[in-house]
C-alpha cells in the first residue's frame, strides 16, 4: 500500500489521507479544512491526487478540520463514492453550507478571491452522490453490504468523539488497516467510548492531537463537572451571567446534555440556557437520531427535552447578558466576530461575571490569548473594541472529546500493530508517540508520515 500524507505539515490542520492499493483501488480518508490558514493553502495538497483517479471517499467524521475540502475533492473526483456513518451524513450538509457563508464573508473581509471553494447548489448537487453506511457491517468499496470476495472492502466502527465519528477499517486481500479519525476512549456525557476493534490489525494510522498532554493525574471528567457547577454557582451568587464559548458541533450538544443533569441533580438552578443558531441545527440532528446512533441517554431530546433558548446575532448585538443566565455560545476558540466573541467584551469588564472555557482553544485565537491573561491586565479579544481590562473570572475545564495521550498509547500497544502511522498532532505530540512506542515496542514500524510524499507501507 502506496501512503500518502495530503497535508501540508505534521500538525492539527486539514485533515487528508491518501491510500492506493494498485489495481484493487484507490481511497481518500477525509479532505479537511485548516482552521487557521486561508484560501487554497487551507486545503489539502490534492495536486497528489490525479483528477478522476479515486474509488472511493471516506469522512471519519463532520467537524471541518475533516470535511471541509470535501467538496472541492469531489469535484475533481466525479467518479469516487463517498463514504460516512449516518450522523455525518446529516451533520456534514448543514456544516459544509454554514462553510460557504463564512468563506463569503471571508472574501468580502480580507479580500480572499479563490472563496467561496465551492457554492450552494453544487454542493447540494454533490451530496446526492454521499452514501450513508450502517456500522460494524463489511461493505465493498462500490457501495454494496455484505460482500464478499472482494479484494477492498470497508467496515466503520464507533469512535466517541462525537455524533457519527467512526473509525474506518479498511480490509485489502486479508490485510486489516484502522484509520481512527478523532478517537475518544472513554465516555461522554452523551458519547459513548469509541468501540475499536483491538485484534488482528496490520497497521494502525492514528490520531495524536494530546501527545504532549500529560494528563493531570486525578483528573476525572466529573471532577471537572464538579468544578465547573461550583464556578457556575458562585458567579450567580455574585449576581453575574456565565460564558462558556464552544463549537457548535459536538461541544454545545456535550455541554447542554450535563448542564440539564446538573439541574436536574439540583446542582444548579433552572436557569435559561443559550445557544447559537448553527448549534441548534445540530442539537437538532442529534434529537433526530438519538435512538439510531450510538450514545448515551437516548430518551433525552436536547431542544424540547432541555429547552434552550436561540440566540441570533441581532439579539447578541442587542441584549445585555443577564444575571443567572448561562450563554453556551460559538465559537469556542472566540473568533472574531462570532458570538461568543460578541458577548466576551461585554463580559470582560465585569467582576461578577464569568468566563469558561470547556475546550482546546489555539494560543493564538482570541480565547488563547484571554487564557493567558492574568486577571486584572488588558487584553484584545477584537481590534475594533481595542484594549479590555480582564475583570471578570476566567476559567478552564478540561471536557475534551479527544482521547488522553495514555488511553491512546494503551490501545497501540493492545492492538500491537505491524506498522503505526501517527498523523493529527502537533510535532511535539507525534515525537512523544514514536519516542514512547520505540523504547516498548522497538519490532514496531512507527512512521509519522511527511507532507507530499508517498510512502510504501
Ligand atoms: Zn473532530
Ligand atoms: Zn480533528
Amino acid at each position: 500500500m502506496l501512503f500518502t500524507n495530503l497535508t501540508r505539515a505534521n500538525e492539527i490542520g486539514a485533515n487528508s489521507y491518501l491510500l492506493d492499493f494498485g489495481d484493487d483501488g484507490r481511497v481518500v480518508l477525509d479532505a479537511g479544512m485548516h482552521p487557521r490558514e486561508d484560501g487554497l493553502d487551507a486545503i489539502p495538497d490534492l495536486s497528489k491526487v490525479p483528477v478522476d483517479s479515486v474509488d472511493a471517499i471516506f469522512l471519519s467524521h463532520a467537524h471541518h478540520d475533516h470535511s471541509g475540502a470535501l467538496p472541492v475533492l469531489s469535484r475533481e473526483q466525479p467518479n469516487a463514492r463517498i463514504f460516512m456513518s449516518e450522523g455525518t451524513y446529516y451533520l456534514a450538509d448543514p456544516l459544509l453550507h454554514n462553510s460557504i457563508e463564512i468563506m463569503l464573508k471571508q472574501r468580502a473581509e480580507k479580500s480572499i478571491v479563490e472563496y467561496p471553494l465551492y457554492g450552494h447548489k453544487e454542493l447540494d448537487q454533490q451530496t446526492r452522490r454521499w452514501q450513508a453506511c450502517s456500522l460494524r457491517r463489511s461493505w465493498s468499496i462500490d457501495g454494496y453490504p455484505d460482500s464478499e470476495g472482494e479484494p477492498l472492502t470497508f467496515t466503520l466502527h464507533d469512535a466517541g468523539h462525537i455524533l457519527g465519528s467512526v473509525g474506518v477499517e479498511l480490509n485489502h486481500r486479508g490485510r486489516r488497516i484502522l484509520y481512527t479519525g478523532d478517537v475518544n476512549f472513554v465516555n461522554q456525557t452523551l458519547m459513548q467510548a469509541a468501540a475499536f476493534p483491538r485484534e488482528g490489525l496490520d497497521t494502525l494510522i492514528i490520531e495524536t492531537t494530546r501527545g504532549a498532554n500529560p494528563t493531570p493525574p486525578h483528573y476525572a471528567r466529573d471532577t471537572e463537572i464538579d468544578k465547573l457547577a461550583n464556578a457556575i454557582l458562585e458567579t450567580f451568587d455574585r449576581g453575574g451571567a456565565v460564558l462558556i464559548p464552544v463549537f457548535a458541533l459536538g461541544k454545545t450538544q456535550e455541554a447542554l446534555a450535563f448542564l440539564h443533569f446538573l439541574q436536574k441533580q439540583k446542582r444548579l438552578p433552572q436557569c435559561p440556557i443559550y445557544i447559537g443558531g448553527l448549534g441548534r441545527t445540530f442539537s437538532g440532528i442529534y434529537d433526530k437520531l438519538a435512538r439510531s446512533a450510538p450514545r448515551a441517554h437516548p430518551e433525552l431530546q436536547l431542544l424540547s427535552g432541555i429547552q434552550p433558548q436561540i440566540m441570533d446575532g441581532r439579539l447578541a448585538r442587542e441584549s445585555k447578558p443577564k444575571r443567572g443566565h448561562i450563554y453556551l455560545i460559538s465559537s469556542g476558540m472566540m473568533t472574531e466576530k462570532t458570538l461568543s466573541n460578541l458577548f466576551a467584551q461585554n463580559f470582560l469588564p465585569q467582576e461578577r461575571y464569568g468566563i469558561f472555557f470547556i475546550g482546546y482553544c489555539d494560543p493564538d485565537s482570541p480565547a488563547g490569548r484571554l487564557k493567558a491573561t492574568p486577571r486584572g491586565e488588558k487584553v484584545i479579544v477584537n481590534p475594533l473594541a481595542g484594549e479590555q481590562p480582564v475583570n471578570c473570572r476566567v476559567e478552564s475545564y478540561d471536557f475534551t472529546a479527544h482521547s488522553r495521550r495514555e488511553d491512546l498509547l494503551r490501545y497501540i500497544l493492545d492492538v500491537n500493530p505491524r506498522v503505526c502511522v501517527l498523523i493529527h498532532g502537533d510535532p511535539e505530540a507525534l515525537e512523544w508517540f514514536q519516542h514512547e512506542l520505540q523504547n516498548t515496542r522497538p519490532e514496531m514500524k512507527v512512521v509519522i508520515p511527511p507532507p507530499g510524499l508517498s510512502l510504501e507501507i
